[in-house]
């Protein structure tokens, strides 16, 4: 392959631009001791020509960071008498380094003997330099490709999430893979808004559970604040330490603070780390949790958009109680706890006697009156005993899980009295006193939601017929009772 060149040493012109050429010049015997070499070489690598006479060039250029296969691959071309190009890292004779693009060409003797090699050497620390850049360019790219998409699954994932416990599960999966080094938090303010609870956390975590709105510099100041990389800067109280870099970002949802999400890199130490490289390491962290924050921010305003809807689906907006649908839902649920569990469930069914008499007399705003404030009784006598709904008009139904038949009459007899103290008035009005009867169901195995409805209002008419303003519990009833109440 490498066909033998003819050199001509006697040829002046070919020795003058050896040595005047730009690049490293020079020539070894067999064994690669430097018989020759141009003022570029000494230029080039710092050595003086006349010191380098005798020396292996290798043994010269070479050092800790030169790569050892390609010193092989040199060799074993010299000592397979053949050409070779490659890139190699050389040092100069000041220690410091350069890259050559270095090609070393045997020259053979008229009888084709391999007798000298000429290496040129270019140095192309330049080029070299841009392709470890773009390298480093291309990997950081791809880095940042990986974490878009990551980013993107995330998003998806947060904003498929139906409650804040799904969206919590989502933002501790999340954070732990995105940003691994750092351990966090997510606090939520409390109802009070005087402190914040710790919702969600995740890695080694050290931090506390409640955090002082006042002791967190992000949430003073209504932006994000990051620690560790200013010469003046001071740790938020709820952190405590100054040993570690660490993020506080507000989670804003319609406008308003909701909460506040804590990133902790307690594995880097700020006073023992190298200051560049944790700049650079927190810049980027710095940019990613602030896009996780703001994807949290929507997320959880999205959830409580959802929970209001669902909130709006499931009740009735002139007295704010349960709805029917709800009612219906809710039976079913309890049924089937009461079924696994020991089985008490009753029901009680209440309508206002002669109740379109105030819309008649007073008008419809004072029969609204009438049902509002009646509402707030129901809600206040049941209070944590039963769940108030409005099955519809001026019917209400009382679900009350694990009371049995006596104690449900109990109960409705109470917000039967609760109604009857009712005094009230309608654009200067003076209302009539009310009165209410009611029907009491209990759970017997077998119900279903229809039949406890069923048996209750079967209850209430009997109420209704006889005389109204009273209580009556359907396991009194017989057969035969179940019959539309007379208008009296
Ligand atoms: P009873 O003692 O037999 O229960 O007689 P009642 O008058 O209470 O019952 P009835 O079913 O005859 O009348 C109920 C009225 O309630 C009829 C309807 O116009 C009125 N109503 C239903 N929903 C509302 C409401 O949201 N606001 C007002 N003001 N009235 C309502
Ligand atoms: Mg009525
Ligand atoms: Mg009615």
């Amino acid at each position: 392959m490498n066909k033998p060149t003819q050199i001509i040493p006697s040829d002046q012109f070919a020795a003058m631009a050896a040595q005047a050429a730009a690049d490293a010049v020079s020539v070894s015997d067999a064994r690669g001791q430097i018989e020759w070499a141009n003022e570029a070489f000494a230029r080039i690598t710092g050595h003086p020509v006349d010191d380098l006479m005798g020396c292996h060039s290798a043994e010269i250029l070479q050092g800790p960071e030169t790569d050892r296969e390609t010193l092989a691959a040199i060799e074993r071309a010299r000592a397979e008498r053949r050409a070779i190009v490659t890139d190699i890292l050389q040092y100069r004779a000041d220690g410091s380094t350069y890259w050559a693009e270095l090609h070393m060409t045997p020259v053979f003797d008229n009888q084709g003997a391999a007798i000298h090699f000429v290496t040129i050497q270019r140095d192309v620390t330049h080029r070299k330099r841009r392709e470890v850049e773009t390298a480093d360019l291309i990997q950081r790219e791809k880095h940042r490709e990986t974490e878009r998409q990551l980013l993107s699954q995330v998003s998806e994932w947060l904003y498929s999430a139906k409650s804040l416990e799904e969206l919590l599960l989502v933002a501790r999966k999340a954070m732990s893979t995105l940003i691994p080094e750092a351990e966090g938090s997510l606090y939520i303010y409390s109802e009070s808004r005087d402190t914040l609870e710790v919702a969600s956390a995740w890695g080694d975590n050290r931090s506390i559970d409640s955090v002082d709105p006042d002791a967190c510099w992000a949430l003073r100041r209504g932006r994000a604040y990051n620690f560790g990389t200013r010469a003046i800067e001071f740790a938020c109280d709820h952190v405590g330490t100054e040993d570690h870099p660490f993020f506080c970002l507000p989670i804003v949802a319609d406008g308003e603070t909701i909460g506040m999400l804590h990133l902790r890199f307690t594995s880097f130490s700020l006073k023992s780390m190298d200051r560049k490289m944790l700049d650079i390491f927190i810049n980027h962290r710095w940019n990613l949790s602030l896009l996780c924050a703001e994807q949290m921010s929507l997320a959880i305003a999205n959830v409580r958009l959802r929970q209001v809807l669902l909130e709006k689906s499931v009740r009735d907006p002139l007295t704010n109680l349960w709805n029917r649908r709800w009612l219906v839902d809710t039976t079913n649920k309890m049924l089937a706890q009461a079924r696994t569990g020991d089985g008490q469930l009753s029901l009680i069914s209440i309508d206002i006697d002669h109740f379109k008499a105030f819309n008649d007399t007073f008008g419809h705003e004072a029969g609204d009156v009438v049902l509002r404030k009646s509402a707030e009784v129901m809600v206040d006598v049941a209070r944590d005993r039963g769940a108030v709904c409005r099955a519809g008009g001026e019917e209400f139904v009382v679900l009350c899980p694990g009371m049995g038949g006596p104690q449900a009459v109990g109960l409705a007899n109470e917000i039967r009295e609760g109604l009857s103290a009712l005094r009230l008035s309608s654009e200067g009005n003076r209302l009539s006193q009310i009165t209410a009867s009611a029907g009491v169901a209990t759970y017997s195995r077998g119900n279903t939601a229809s039949d406890l409805l069923r048996a209750s209002d079967a209850a209430l008419y009997r109420a209704k017929h006889l005389g109204r303003n009273r209580v009556v519990n359907a396991a009194d009833l017989d057969e035969t009772d179940d019959e539309p109440p007379p208008k009296a």
